[in-house]
């Protein structure tokens, strides 16, 4: 199977274009702040997930700041104000039954005017919508599961009847899940379909992937200068996964290596948009995308050869 790059034309004459998710674990106003004055002043207007409710039991896997701490929802809001785009990522960092992700999701309306556009799950979390096995289908759920040995444990999100089904509610509210992370900067290159409405995940409305960048050092290999001009020259659309709260902050100083290639990238003079603008354009210049069983079982067994191998999101 070949994945031959769609060319979608950029706003502005833009050649390419290029944003982050930005998934809120372990963020504060103190870690996450700095990285996000640089975003601002180099024209970067990026994705900045929240949590709309602070914790009532320890984290699945790690906490952070939520949007119930006043200083952390004012600089949301203040980020919100400057163009930057508030994404979902549960409503907290922990299992979350239906009625608090419900009050979770009003909550998030109420501070920021909307229902969030882009998400995506916290790993860990039970109300996860088609997560864990349920990311493929088939034979690969068990290679997945082997391969896991099955320590993860199920996801009910999208199970009618669970007391942590809120799938209708994703698909009233929400427009785009992040599923598959790619190591090519060009996420588009290695999913030309997205975003892309998943019959057998009925619950969500589009789907998107996402560039290898959750850890500082996956990041700084993916937006690398050869990378860069790769993205360039094709033409192509990136959307960084990435933890900027936890890994990119020294004594409230960015790390240089990230600051270096965003300055480079920024003097590119790309598309630099939130994901939900970015998934947009491609959808006005596209149409909405029926993924085919042909398309699934490409990006199923291209994703899951490499978390074989590599092990990461
Ligand atoms: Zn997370």
């Amino acid at each position: 199977m070949t994945f031959a790059p769609l060319q979608i034309q950029w706003p502005e004459g833009k050649k390419f274009a290029f944003t982050i998710f930005d998934d809120t674990d372990a963020s504060t106003v103190a870690n996450s702040a700095p990285v996000y004055a640089m975003l601002r002043d180099l024209g970067f207007r990026t994705t900045k997930s929240v949590w709309a409710l602070g914790a009532e039991q320890p984290p699945v896997v790690v906490g952070g700041a939520s949007c119930e701490e006043d200083d952390y929802r004012t600089w949301a809001l203040q980020l919100q104000a400057e163009g930057f785009e508030i994404g979902f990522h549960n409503v907290c960092c922990h299992h979350s039954k239906r009625g608090r992700t419900l009050e979770g999701l009003r909550r998030f309306e109420e501070i920021f005017g909307h229902a969030p556009r882009s998400m995506a799950n916290h790993t860990g979390c039970r109300e996860n919508l088609y997560w864990g096995s349920d990311r493929v289908t088939g034979w690969r759920r068990w290679v997945y599961l082997a391969a896991t040995l099955g320590r993860k444990s199920r996801f009910v999100g999208h199970v009618e009847g669970d007391e942590h089904f809120w799938g209708d509610v994703c698909r009233e509210r929400i427009r785009y899940v992040r599923n598959f992370v790619f190591p090519d900067i060009n996420t588009l290159r290695a999913c030309p379909w997205m975003p892309y409405h998943d019959p057998l995940r009925p619950w969500v409305n589009q789907w998107y992937a996402s560039s290898e960048g959750g850890l500082l050092d996956s990041f700084i290999n993916t937006v690398s200068e050869e990378n860069q001009d790769r993205l360039e020259a094709e033409g192509g659309a990136c959307i960084m996964y990435a933890h900027l709260g936890k890994f990119f902050r020294k004594s409230g100083v960015v790390t240089p290596r990230f600051r270096e290639l965003m300055e480079r990238l920024s003097a590119k003079g790309g598309w630099f948009v939130p994901v939900s603008t970015l998934l947009d354009h491609i959808t006005a210049q596209r149409g909405e995308h029926v993924l085919t069983p042909r398309e699934r079982a490409a990006l199923e067994n291209r994703w899951l050869w490499h978390k074989l191998r590599h092990g990461e999101s």
